[in-house]
């Protein structure tokens, strides 16, 4: 299995930091062959603006919902759940459209939606520190996606099948279990992709 860091702009080092940490391996992603045998891909916290600019203008964007319609998996935070998501609003802006939510980037004001909070996950019995910088709010979700944590009677961390979203930055404190998570998911995704491809392979 191949995990991709989408590494234009924002903090894709933290989250290399703490695929390092896991054991395991990564490759930053900055053009379409970069993604090449990539089974997951981690969207990074940063300026979402500015993330779809640099996708649109490297043609990124095809080549990532390509892999999205091949099985590949997801993992985006913070500005990366903004590029997830199906509908952006506050203002609108476009977006990958990949998974089925709708955030809204300013709910709350630009300084009041920075703060650092302990809450309950679906992970663990623990507790889980959670750091919101200028986060986005999940305003709505469809049925086929998961709550995984909340703050304040909204959706906070996410998952639809193999794509996890966080409002927050699980990649700046040292809690590493919703990396864990996706490396997982990964794991599973790139299992499930090689026992397609010798399907293929023993019916030819
Ligand atoms: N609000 C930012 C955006 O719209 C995201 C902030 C972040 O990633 N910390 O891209």
């Amino acid at each position: 299995m191949k995990i991709g860091i989408l590494a234009i702009q924002g903090d894709f080092e933290a989250h290399a930091r703490v695929l390092e940490k896991l054991g395991v391996e990564y490759v930053y992603v900055r053009t379409p062959e970069d993604l090449q045998g990539v089974d997951g891909l981690i969207l990074p916290g940063g300026e979402s603006t500015t993330h779809m600019k640099m996708l649109a203008e490297t043609g990124l964007d095809d080549a990532i919902r390509k892999m999205a319609a091949n099985g590949g998996a997801f993992f985006g935070t913070c500005a990366g759940a903004i590029v997830l998501a199906r509908e952006v609003k506050g203002p609108p802006q476009a977006s990958l459209g990949l998974m089925d939510i709708t955030v809204v980037r300013n709910a709350y004001g630009r300084q009041l939606a920075s703060d650092v909070f302990l809450l309950p996950t679906k992970l663990s019995e623990a507790p889980l520190e959670m750091v919101f910088i200028r986060a986005p709010v999940i305003e709505a979700i469809d049925k086929n996606v998961e709550v995984l944590a909340e703050r304040n009677g909204k959706p906070v961390l996410v998952q639809q099948g193999r794509m996890i979203a966080a409002t927050f930055h699980p990649e700046l404190t040292d809690d590493t279990k919703i990396h864990e998570r996706f490396v997982k998911l990964v794991e599973k995704t790139a299992m499930s992709e090689a026992s397609s491809q010798s399907r293929v392979a023993s019916r030819k």
